[in-house]
């Protein structure tokens, strides 16, 4: 069932998900409506509290997306990342590595904006499946982000957490238009400092 994305400022996305204790009916359905909104919209991933629900679980798939790669590794040999998706996280634990690297971000949560924003250039991710198991991995590249984006997601950790004090300036007026549900309007160059 597509969903209705919930938008920035909502209490909803500032919640910590609980952890995913047994695999029910419901964790099952509520995968099925995140990959039915997330592919709706168009976008990469889409965790839980972007429709509403405080739960630990998320949604990723950066299938034919060749301008961003995505790589991959299980138990550090490199492995075909279209192979693994949608990738399901559910209680996903991450350790991104120290080196940094900035890339442009978006989220659905925010339509319109668009930021630069540092994470570790690679991730280690430990992640429970929908058959109860569990899925060890390393990303980098749009996928290694993804994984960041949609797991500070379940802590209630926003992309705009990660910018400085003088990116927040320049976005301010963006996050009222957002809180407004009004669209961002264009940036014309000349007010472009
Ligand atoms: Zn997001």
């Amino acid at each position: 069932m597509i969903r209705e994305i919930v938008h920035y400022d909502a209490p909803v996305l500032r919640a910590k998900g609980r952890e995913v204790g047994a695999i029910t009916p419901e964790i099952e359905k509520l995968v099925g409506d995140l990959l039915a909104t997330m592919r709706h919209a168009h976008g990469v991933g889409l965790a839980a509290q972007q429709i509403g629900e405080t739960v630990q679980v998320a949604v990723i798939d950066v299938t034919g997306i060749t301008e961003r790669p995505s790589k991959m590794w299980i138990g550090d040999k490199p492995v075909d990342p279209e192979g693994y998706m949608p990738l399901i996280l559910i209680n996903p634990v991450i350790k991104p590595t120290r080196t940094k690297i900035t890339a442009t971000e978006g989220c659905l949560s925010f339509p319109g904006l668009t930021l630069d924003i540092s994470r570790g250039q690679r991730v280690a991710v430990k992640t429970r499946t929908l058959n109860g198991g569990t899925f060890e991995f390393d990303a980098a590249g749009l996928l290694g982000r993804a994984v960041m984006h949609e797991t500070d997601h379940l802590h209630g950790r926003l992309f705009i957490d990660h910018i400085n004090s003088e990116q927040r300036k320049v976005i301010r007026e963006d996050l009222e238009y957002i809180k407004r549900g009004e669209p961002i309007p264009e940036r014309s160059e000349e007010n472009t400092p």
